[in-house]
């Protein structure tokens, strides 16, 4: 039998607030009623200065963030459209593969898993196409495999610079809510997130901000799509309805973790993901072990990605920790399976729930193998959470 809590350190989905889960609790509603726009017009508008976007048009579709991907690109481009993405872990890997089901022309760049966007690669293949063959770019702006955040606003730069015409995609799933994002500022043409991560609900909601160039694409693009289509989904939702039915419980907890971000603010909530972050990462250098992301500068606040030491199987850390300590770390996917373990530290957290985090993995880590001293990473983390003042600098920054 277990008792007390569960932990839960994966990057999505993440810990719902007590007040969250308990906004959702309410009765069925009519969504037809004159009055269900006072749930779900206030959640457009706001959802807005989430994304950073004065401009967008934003659409929630039920579903999780792979509908959101598919929704995006069926609206917007056409079979045969050439695109220009890259892999760098599961989540880009993933969406290259729905984005080649879809019959769009892929140029991958493989690079290796732990690093950015290939900005420079992106430079040169965008200054090559003179015809702007090229219709999208794709970033992955938080790799939740590898704990990569990519630089959007370098990508907005090769184009600009290139003069090249090619829609900005951005797949920000663990980075709307908890990493600075800036639609309007990078002129991103369509972003997208789900529900269960940095907004802190249940999976079920499909979220996309699409740009006004993006959004005119609807009219012309021949992709096939039903239950996806933009613009039954504007029409209605002008007046706060939806093509067909919504998630309203889903509606009402998304109303009330919105409340949450704005009472903290925006500016602060990602601040807090960056102090937070921070310590997991010193708790992880005091062990002497590895971040997946190749470069400090690549550091995501939202999730590490640690590589177990050569002969110790992360299998065997994750399964400890979550068999005897009622605690759930992530798993390395794909080829780091086995070698790799995260920590999420996304949505709704605190320094000591980070400490539990680092605390359960040292158990979980020497008994699985690894020559860890016990408290070292707690201690190292302890330290950056009392001592930090609002001028230091994180570790990443200040070693450069
Ligand atoms: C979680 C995640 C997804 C997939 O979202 P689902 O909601 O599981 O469909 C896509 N991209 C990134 C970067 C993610 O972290």
């Amino acid at each position: 039998m277990r008792t007390g809590q569960t932990h839960l350190f994966i990057p999505g989905p993440t810990n719902v607030p007590e007040v969250v889960r308990q906004a959702m609790n309410v009765p069925m509603q009519d969504m037809r009623a004159p009055d269900f726009g006072d749930v779900t017009l206030s959640l457009f508008q706001d959802l807005k200065s989430v994304f950073r976007t004065k401009l967008g048009t934003v659409m929630i579709f039920p579903g999780s963030g792979t509908a959101a991907w598919e929704a995006g690109i069926t609206n917007t481009l056409n079979p045969g459209d050439k695109v220009l993405m890259a892999r760098h872990g599961q989540f880009s890997t993933l969406w290259a593969e729905m984005a080649e089901r879809l019959g769009l022309d892929v140029h991958l760049v493989d690079v290796p898993w732990g690093a950015g966007v290939p900005v420079r690669e992106f430079e040169r293949q965008l200054a090559a196409d003179t015809n702007d063959e090229i219709k999208a770019v794709f970033v992955t702006h938080n790799e939740t495999a590898t704990g990569v955040t990519s630089d959007v606003a370098a990508v907005r730069r090769a184009l600009d610079e290139n003069f090249h015409d090619a829609l900005l995609f951005v797949d920000a799933v663990s980075s709307i809510g908890s990493l600075d994002f800036r639609m309007d500022d990078w002129r991103v043409d369509l972003a997208i997130t789900g529900s269960q991560k940095g907004l802190m609900l249940p999976a079920g909601l499909g979220i996309l901000a699409v740009s006004e160039k993006a959004m005119a694409l609807t009219e012309t693009s021949t992709s096939r799509r039903a239950y996806f289509e933009f613009s039954d989904m504007v029409k209605l939702n002008a007046d706060g309805y939806f093509p067909y039915t919504p998630p309203t419980q889903l509606l009402h907890g998304l109303r009330k973790s919105l409340d949450r971000i704005f009472a903290e603010e925006l500016d602060n909530t990602i601040a807090r993901h960056t102090r937070l972050a921070e310590g997991v990462r010193r708790g992880v250098a005091a062990w002497g072990l590895e971040l997946v992301a190749e470069h400090p500068s690549l550091h995501s606040n939202t999730v590490s990605a640690i590589r177990t030491p050569q002969d110790v199987d992360a299998r065997e850390v994750i399964r400890i920790a979550y068999e005897d300590y009622n605690t759930s770390l992530g798993s390395g996917l794909a080829r780091l399976a086995g070698k790799v373990f995260r920590i999420g530290h996304i949505g709704d957290l605190n320094e000591g729930m980070c400490l539990t985090a680092l605390s359960v993995a040292e158990m979980a880590l020497h008994r699985a193998g690894a020559d860890i001293e016990f408290g070292s990473g707690v201690a190292a983390a302890q330290r950056w959470f009392a001592d930090e003042t609002p001028m230091q600098q994180p570790l990443a920054v200040a070693a450069e």
